[in-house]
This record gives structure tokens, sequence and C-alpha cells, in this order.
């Protein structure tokens, strides 16, 4: 049997990241600029090298995969890989095979990602006032995005909303984006926005909205029963007892979670990053490419997590952001 991945600090890495395109039809203001210049095709991987990938980091011993991006949906012939994954479930080497996406094209793929095996889907919505959604995604439609959920859940997919907290801008809706995901029986996860690329004149630190301060403000018309933390990830969970809703709370910045940290990203040109909150990172993609035996890739793997570093450097507690990443979100995938 192959030994699983272990980590410096004794961490067993068990749930991966994909990125498979750094594409995507909106343009969030603290995700990206307006004006992207996107990846030459060429450096991305194929559908076929990111299946080749994934399958070596199951073999590993990885028993979580989230697909993500830029926007995954986007990715042409995407459900060729979802459906391709999906063997992988039927072996019973992975445990879980989900996405976060931002819901754009969700109404036309729901129900191929449940026959593929997904059962979980995390949608990314930031508030449910249209106006504001458009002036967020700058690109975005609501109605769109909110058919794609209803699609989704009539498929069968159990959907959580993630939730940017962003001071003055969706602090007044914390009430009725509750309540309205209780209504539907959804699981909501705050994230305190993290500094990373250049978004271009967007002010990171006007954005930002404790998410210490959103808990308060929760308390105040709910009980907030805290959830055991099992997840090895940056998200803290709790129970609000009246609606039975599970509510996340997502601090990378003010929150050492790194101790427990199980999981790895790809990139969508096949680097891998250990750690969200640092540059290091090393390059699979030529390994992979080196040779069709999977010997090459899968030293390479245990190489790059062999330098997982301990934790990550995020600080806002001075007035610059300090430990700032220059790579976009999308780029590493959230
Ligand atoms: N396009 C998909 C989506 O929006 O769900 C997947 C990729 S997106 C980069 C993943 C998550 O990262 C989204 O929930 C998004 O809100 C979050 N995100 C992007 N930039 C962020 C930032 N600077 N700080 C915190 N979260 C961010
Ligand atoms: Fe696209 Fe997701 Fe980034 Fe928004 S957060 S621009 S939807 S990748």
């Amino acid at each position: 049997m192959t030994a699983p991945l272990i980590d410096p600090f004794a961490r067993a890495i068990r749930y991966l990241r994909v990125s498979v395109t750094d594409r995507c039809d909106f343009r969030c203001v603290y995700c990206m600029s307006e004006n992207m210049t996107f990846l030459p095709k060429k450096d991305l991987l194929t559908l076929e090298e990111l299946d080749r990938m994934c399958s070596a980091f199951v073999r590993l011993g990885v028993q979580k995969l989230r697909i993500t991006g830029g926007e995954p949906l986007v990715r042409r012939e995407i459900m060729t890989f979802f459906r391709s994954m999906s063997r992988h479930l039927d072996s019973g080497a992975l445990k879980e095979l989900t996405l976060t996406t931002n819901g754009s094209q969700l109404e036309r793929f729901a129900d191929d990602l449940f026959a593929a095996g997904v059962r979980r889907v995390n949608v990314s919505l930031d508030t449910l006032d249209e106006a504001k959604f458009a002036r967020v995604t700058r690109w975005g439609r609501l109605p769109q995005v909110l058919r794609g959920i209803d699609a989704a859940q009539r498929a069968g997919l159990r959907v959580k909303i993630n939730a940017v907290a962003l001071k003055d801008f969706n602090e007044d809706e914390l009430f009725t984006m509750t309540a309205w995901a209780a209504a539907r029986d959804i699981d909501m996860t705050f994230i305190e926005v993290m500094p990373m690329g250049d978004i271009g004149n967007e002010d990171r630190i006007g954005q930002y909205w404790s998410l210490k301060d959103l808990r308060a403000q929760l308390a105040t018309r709910y009980t907030l029963t805290d959830l055991p933390d099992d997840t090895g990830g940056p998200a803290r969970y709790v129970r609000l007892n009246e609606t039975g809703q599970k509510i996340g709370f997502i601090t990378p910045l003010s929150h050492n979670f790194c101790e427990s940290c199980n999981r790895v990203r790809i990139t969508c040109t096949g680097e891998i990053y250990t750690c969200l909150g640092q540059e290091g990172h090393s390059d699979l993609r030529a390994p992979l490419r080196s040779s069709e035996s999977d010997a090459v890739l899968d030293d390479a793997i245990r190489a790059a997590i062999a330098l997982k570093p301990k934790g990550h450097d995020f600080d806002y507690s001075r007035q610059a952001v300090d430990g700032q990443v220059s790579r976009h979100m999308s780029h590493t995938g959230g």
C-alpha cells in the first residue's frame, strides 16, 4: 500500500483543493480587477492532466476533493472531469467530491453534478439585493444565481452559502440573509476578507468587517451553540438553536488554525501551494508532463509536502496589511 502524505509537522494531508481555471464570468471587487489578464491556455493543466494529478493525490491518501477556480463551471467540458473523478467515489478511496461556485452555471449543471456523485456545493453569495449584487460582482446577475441555487436543491445537492463579510456593504443584511437561508434549509459561512492579489483601487482595510463583531450581532437575535471543531480548516462553527442552521466563520486573519491544517491547493497551472497564506510553492506540472509513469509525480508531491510550512503570516493588527500575498484568490482557488 502507498504510504499516506504526512507533512513535517505530523499533519496528514487528506484534503485537496484544485483550481481548474483562473477565468470567471464575474469580477468580484475583492477578488479580481475589472481588466484581468488570464493565463495562456497552454499553461493550464488539461482535463486529462487534472485527472492524473487528482488521482495521484487520491492514491496518496486524499479523501476530500474540492474543485474551485476562478469559476470552475465555466471551464469547457468540466463535466467530463467530474464524471471521471466519480470513479474514486465508487472505489471508496474518495469520500467527498465537491465544488465552490459563484452559482451562475448551476441551473445548467446541477443534475450532471449530482449524477457525478457530488452531494454538496458551496455557492458564494454576498447579498440578496440585486443592485448590490451587480456592484460587488461587477458582471453578475442575482436572479441567475438564485435560479442556480433552486436547481441545485431540486437536484438533491446540499447547498451552503459562503458570504464575504464586507463593512458598509452587507452588514445590514446579516439577519435577512440568515433568515432567507434558514427558510431554505441552507447553512452559511461568513468569510473575512483576505489580502490577496492586486485588485485595483478597492480599499481592503475599509472593506474589512471582523467576524467577531458579526458573531456578536448574530448573538443579539439567536442562541449560538459552539460546535466541535473537526474540519482541520479555518472555519469555526456554531448552531443557531432557533433555526437549527449551522453557521461557519472563516477568520484566517485573526484565528490560528494552522496546527490542524490537513489541506493543500493546486493551481490551474499545476503549482502546489501547501499554505494559503505563504508564497512558497512547488511546480508539479513539469514532473507530471515529464513522464507517463506516475512515480515521478508521486515523488514531486511528497517533496512538496515535505516543505509545508507550519503556518501563515497574515496580520491586520497594524494599519497596513502585513503578510499580504501577491497572487489572486482565483489563481490559487479560494
Ligand atoms: N468562483 C467561485 C466562487 O466565487 O465561489 C470559486 C472561486 S472563489 C476565488 C472562492 C471563494 O473565495 C469565494 O467564496 C469568494 O468569495 C472568496 N474570495 C475571493 N477573494 C477573496 C478575498 N480577497 N477574501 C476573502 N474571500 C475571497
Ligand atoms: Fe469569480 Fe469567484 Fe473571484 Fe467572484 S470570487 S471573481 S466569482 S472567482
